[in-house]
């Protein structure tokens, strides 16, 4: 029966990743796959995560399964941190997933569960896995115009014209913070209008929250989908701690699904039961319990903020960096968009030729679209890139 498979498409980024490794250039520079790095490259396991972890092994005494949903105390700690007191806690079912990919996976499944004819409409462009995802669950889809490419920020006359082609039912897909691939975001007055059309036409917000913590601060960057959850009747928020709390392998996220009366909370909580029992029975739990730990213990909460703080600001200053080499070297304002972007990504804007040329002739490697990884980056290495990018588009 194997010899009637056909071959998947090669996941590009991780394409990516081995042609990086198979090059033996010793100044090539890693700017495709979407990971933290310090300056020295290093994707560190964070201090409060040590710590906790330190703390679960010397006291954890059974590992018998928790519930279908996960923790009940993960997803209180994680609503905490994601709404604050913004909506009522008994409006919101949760489940932990496999991280925040299992959420999207899940928030998709419940939302064709009830309603089997839902159209999900995402950014253009998006995570590629949004749409990869949908696609393999043959769930319709549509896109909506995000990203401009001339100025590198956001279409927004385009993004409100096309959500003007929603109907009653659908559900919008739309990035919390820190867009991916683009790093171009909304702003507060943004987010009212979208919400003004969302209610207007009776669409369901799906938030993908995968990098709370990275654009503007933990608060700032939770603030779209606490207006939108709060404004909204109904909502779907997908979170992943892989980032914020550099727990990638651990699988840790969570999937809230928020009712528009607390009567029919018990049943779509069920409903998230059900759905983790028919993919994985329990979530995993290792992750979720750390980051529990370090949410609720307000010393190790304290050091992880701190250390957060720090991978922020290394990602701002090397914006800011970046942005001014190209100034400089360019004599204008033309990249002056890398330090407005926010979060892990900026999207260039370079066509695939400069790409490819950035890459054979100067070994640094983005993802095809121009889509650079700022962590990727150093003190030392913003100088080549700026010199590569000037010499590419030549
Ligand atoms: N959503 C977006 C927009 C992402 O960029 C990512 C990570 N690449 C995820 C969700 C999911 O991450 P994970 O499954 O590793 O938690």
């Amino acid at each position: 029966m194997f010899d009637r498979l056909q071959d998947q498409p090669a996941d590009k980024i991780l394409a990516l990743m081995q042609a990086f490794k198979a090059d033996p250039r010793e100044d090539k520079i890693d700017l495709g796959v979407g990971v933290y790095r310090n300056a020295e490259g290093v994707t560190p396991v964070m201090r409060a995560v040590k710590e906790a972890e330190r703390r679960l092994v010397e006291t954890q005494e059974t590992k018998a399964y928790t519930g279908l949903a996960g923790d009940p105390a993960f997803a209180d700690a994680m609503i905490g941190l994601i709404l604050g007191e913004t909506v009522a806690r008994d409006r919101i079912a949760a489940i932990a997933t496999p991280g925040g990919t299992g959420a999207c996976r899940q928030g998709f499944e419940l939302a064709r569960l009830a309603n089997p004819d839902a159209t999900v409409w995402c950014s253009d462009p998006t995570w590629p896995n949004h749409l990869s995802i949908l696609k393999f669950m043959g769930m319709p889809t549509r896109t909506y115009r995000y990203f401009d490419e001339a100025t590198a920020l956001v279409d927004f006359d385009g993004m409100i014209a096309d959500l003007e082609g929603v109907a009653s039912g659908d559900i919008v897909l739309l990035h919390g913070c820190c867009h991916n691939p683009t790093g171009a975001n909304l702003t507060d007055e943004q987010v009212g209008r979208v919400i003004a059309i969302l209610t207007e036409r009776g669409a369901v917000p799906m938030i993908d929250l995968a990098y709370q913590g990275f654009g503007d601060g933990l608060e700032a960057d939770a603030a779209a989908t606490r207006a939108i959850a709060s404004a909204m009747p109904e909502c779907l928020i997908a979170a992943s701690c892989s980032k914020n709390f550099g727990v990638y392998r651990e699988r840790t996220g969570l999937l809230m699904a928020i009712s528009a009366d607390a009567s029919d909370t018990p049943t779509t909580q069920g409903n998230l039961n059900f759905l983790n029992r028919q993919t994985y029975s329990f979530p995993p739990d290792h992750g979720a319990r750390v980051v529990t730990m370090i949410l609720t213990d307000p010393d190790l909460r304290a050091d992880w903020e701190a250390e957060l703080e720090e991978v922020r600001s290394s990602m701002l200053d090397l914006r800011d960096q970046l942005a001014g080499e190209l100034a400089r070297l360019t004599n204008s304002d033309r990249y002056a968009f890398i330090a407005r972007h926010r979060g892990m990504f900026s999207r260039l804007g370079l066509p695939s030729e400069v790409v490819e040329r950035i890459r054979a002739d100067h070994g640094v490697y983005m993802v095809g679209d121009s889509r650079m990884n700022i962590a990727g980056l150093n003190s030392e290495t913003v100088p080549k890139l700026a010199q590569a990018i000037v010499a590419a588009e030549k």
